[in-house]
């Protein structure tokens, strides 16, 4: 359609959206479709948070706010950062905004010249290289490593640099694959961006608090301390408070980008909803009691899912330390033919063949930039959990 502008070229559906798309379809079609593809918890949000949320409405407090965030807000955020990342930000380091994506995509847009790069290693987030795009940069994929459990390596990261390079993307714990970043390698990372002062850095540390095996946590400005100034840490209350649907997320980095963002922010969405700032104020204050049980019971469930990938010829998996997705080598079922005798080419076949054969909705690695792999989100009901590993076990079990 000739009134779609150019720009629009350069950007793909995203590829969690389209399953979703093809699961109603089924659904509507009247199959029961297990959907492993949202990167979503089935948990609600924690009451107490909700009702700040309708404290807020009723309090009215349902009008503009300042664009940034709420001072109470940012108060929070600032508690936030300092209990748990031992990071100190004044007011003017910290921005609110409609989620973390729209935080991330406003960071990009407000620093990323015309054909200047950003370094995003793969498997990673969807929505990166997009954004990427967007902005007129230049997605640069830098492949990691199963046997390195999918994290970026120094000489990798070195190999990458030019001097158009604008940013390194980091996201611990990282989607799809669930790795977490150690502080020493983060440390090994930041001692090959010292020599490289037009790099900034971002941390997508939105999946912080899903850990599992008592995995320790650091992000990257807390071990870098001196490449904090171009260190902008990104996080939200989606993933950590069972709060997607409320649309906030935060990020601290330095004053003139956070300054930078605020403007773009001001003339396209302005302030976050003020109930849902209300909302995460509440969110980030009260002690996240809720969160042990989370996490015991995204253990089992990652557990169950690992178990399965084991018993199943043909799968195999790194054990994920985080988030609520495992991240499948589904490479031994590709050239396999189905009972129909069509040989499944690649991943994303794979991936098509489970929901039709299955009933179950995975999301091919080649949408994350692995091909050969699939995602699996367990954030699901147990008993859907469970009736999906044994769906999807017995549907590889009848390749040849
Ligand atoms: N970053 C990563 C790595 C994600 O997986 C997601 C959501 O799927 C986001 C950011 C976006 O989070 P939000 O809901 O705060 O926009």
């Amino acid at each position: 359609i000739s009134q779609i502008a150019r720009r629009m070229q350069r950007v793909r559906p995203s590829p969690t959206a389209t399953i979703s798309d093809q699961v109603r379809a089924l659904e509507a079609a009247g199959r029961a479709v297990i959907n492993l593809g949202e990167g979503e918890l089935d948990f609600a949000t924690p009451a107490s948070i909700s009702y700040a949320g309708i404290e807020a409405i009723v309090q009215h407090q349902t009008k503009y706010t300042a664009v940034s965030g709420t001072a109470a807000l940012k108060s929070a955020i600032a508690a936030k950062f300092a209990r748990d990342n031992h990071l100190s930000f004044q007011p003017d380091e910290i921005i609110a905004g409609s989620g973390a994506k729209q935080l991330i995509f406003n960071a990009l847009l407000a620093t990323v010249n015309p054909g200047q790069q950003v370094i995003i290693p793969a498997p990673y987030w969807v929505s990166y290289p997009d954004m990427v795009t967007l902005a007129e940069g230049e997605p640069v994929i830098v492949a990691c490593e199963e046997h390195h459990d999918w994290k970026l390596q120094p000489e990798r990261l070195a190999a990458a640099l030019t001097p158009e390079t604008r940013w390194l993307i980091l996201n611990s714990p990282g989607n799809p694959t669930g790795a977490i970043y150690t502080a020493r390698e983060l440390e090994a990372l930041a001692a090959v961006l010292a020599d490289h002062p037009q790099v900034l850095i971002m941390a997508d540390d939105i999946y912080e608090p899903l850990r599992y095996d008592q995995a320790p946590f650091a992000t990257f400005a807390e071990v870098a301390p001196q490449l904090a100034e171009r260190t902008l840490t990104v996080n939200g209350v989606s993933k950590s408070h069972a709060m997607t649907g409320w649309r906030l997320g935060y990020a601290a980095g330095p004053a003139w980008l956070i300054a930078a963002m605020q403007i773009l922010q001001s003339q396209s969405t302005s302030n976050p909803s003020s109930i849902s700032q209300a909302a995460a104020v509440a969110a980030l204050t009260q002690p996240a009691g809720f969160l042990t049980g989370w996490i015991e019971k995204l253990d089992c469930r990652r557990r169950r899912v690992l178990t399965m990938i084991e018993q199943t010829d043909g799968l195999s998996a790194n054990v994920p330390q985080g988030a609520f997705y495992v991240f499948a080598n589904c490479q031994g079922l590709i050239g396999r033919k189905t009972p129909s005798g069509d040989a499944l080419a690649d991943d994303k076949a794979v991936a098509s063949w489970l929901l039709s054969e299955a009933g179950v909705a995975v999301l091919h690695g080649s949408a994350f930039g692995s091909p050969g792999y699939l995602r699996l989100a367990y954030a699901v009901d147990d008993t859907l959990l469970e009736q999906a590993c044994r769906q999807l076990k017995a549907a590889c079990d009848r390749l040849a």
